[in-house]
């Protein structure tokens, strides 16, 4: 059996998806403090997934949930990930996303798994040196959210030396898109994302445009745009390479190549066949002007490639959309 912490969220609910609809069986532990229970719901009824609800700050959930499921590997993603609360609030970030991990571990040690897929991301490179980014990038995190990934990047590489943990890290680029049925999708609130903000803008809630001064083709940040369903089977790869005795190792996922916000902007308009309104703010803090992933370690040792473009994502993210607000007008 797989457990995937953070089950009901944006990510690890396209990666249940896809789990189950390969004939896996699930179990997803979560605190719903960010997923959703709808989200566990509609997941329910394409396969056989175990929900347990939980919070790997009580090292006694997730032992509860190894106790009672013969679990072979887990994924990793339950974390608190918005940048600017994590400068705001550390001990929030620190607490919840260190000493849950140590918990999970510490849970896995005892029940004898030693194979974990984590969900890390780009945010530990920090500001860029030098663009595409490889693995061999140096890893200086601007952020308490970055730290605390590279922490536990760390934390992994110790616990594979002294106990033989085996961890596929998989550094995330900019998420995007919902699942190509529209069955789940992204759904944070508040939504601090792009692609959500364009979509979901009104006259009376423009869509704010974080600086157009940046060193770029056209003054706005450039970021690498990686489809949600293609990251899921990205994790499926990982799993399997644990799976074939694959030794402890960290990938890039995104897709080679960036999108300006203004370009993210004149997309969305095209698929919402309208225009959006839009005022021209003052950067946002932190923001690196570009941030491209050199995805070919990936698609070398993991035989895996992107498939979806950024219209795709923009398409499906706009169909959940629509579907969340008839959801929740019901
Ligand atoms: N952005 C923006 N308006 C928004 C949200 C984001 O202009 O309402 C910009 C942001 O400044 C960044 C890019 O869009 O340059 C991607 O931001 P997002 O928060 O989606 O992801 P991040 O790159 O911060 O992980």
């Amino acid at each position: 059996m797989i457990l995937v912490t953070g089950g009901a969220g944006y990510i690890g609910s396209h990666l249940v998806m896809a789990l189950l609809e390969q004939g896996e069986n699930v179990i997803v532990f979560d605190s719903l403090e960010v997923g959703h229970i709808e989200t566990i719901e509609t997941l329910k009824k394409y396969g056989n997934l175990k929900f347990v609800q939980g919070n790997l700050k009580n090292l006694d959930d997730i032992r509860g949930a190894f106790l009672v499921n013969k679990i072979d590997t887990v994924v990793h993603f339950a974390a608190y990930s918005q940048v600017a609360e994590s400068v705001k609030n550390p001990q929030k970030y620190y607490y919840n996303n260190v000493y849950g991990t140590l918990n999970l571990l510490n849970a896995m040690l005892e029940f004898g798994v030693k194979k974990i897929v984590f969900s890390s991301t780009a945010a530990t490179y920090g500001e860029p040196e030098y663009t595409p980014i490889d693995e061999n990038h140096p890893q200086h995190p601007i952020n308490p959210y970055g730290k605390t990934k590279l922490m536990i990047e760390h934390i992994m590489d110790d616990y594979d030396t002294a106990y033989g943990l085996k961890s596929v890290r998989l550094r995330y680029f900019n998420v995007a898109g919902a699942d190509s049925k529209a069955r789940i999708g992204e759904w944070h609130e508040p939504e601090t994302h792009l692609i959500p903000n364009i979509l979901k803008a009104t006259s009376d809630k423009v869509f704010k445009m974080f600086g157009e001064d940046y060193d770029t083709k056209d003054g706005t940040c450039v970021r690498d745009y990686i489809n949600v369903e293609d990251l899921a089977q990205a994790h499926i790869k990982a799993i399997d390479y644990l799976k074939q005795g694959g030794e402890t190792n960290f990938f890039n996922l995104g897709t080679n190549d960036g999108s300006s916000v203004k370009e993210v902007f004149a997309a969305c308009e095209k698929v919402k066949g309208e225009s959006i309104p839009l005022e021209v703010c003052p950067r946002r803090e932190g923001d690196p002007a570009t941030l491209v992933a050199d995805n070919k370690k990936a698609k070398d040792v993991l035989s895996w490639a992107p498939e979806k473009d950024l219209e795709h994502s923009i398409k499906t993210a706009y169909d959940w959309e629509k579907e969340l607000k008839s959801r929740i007008s019901e």
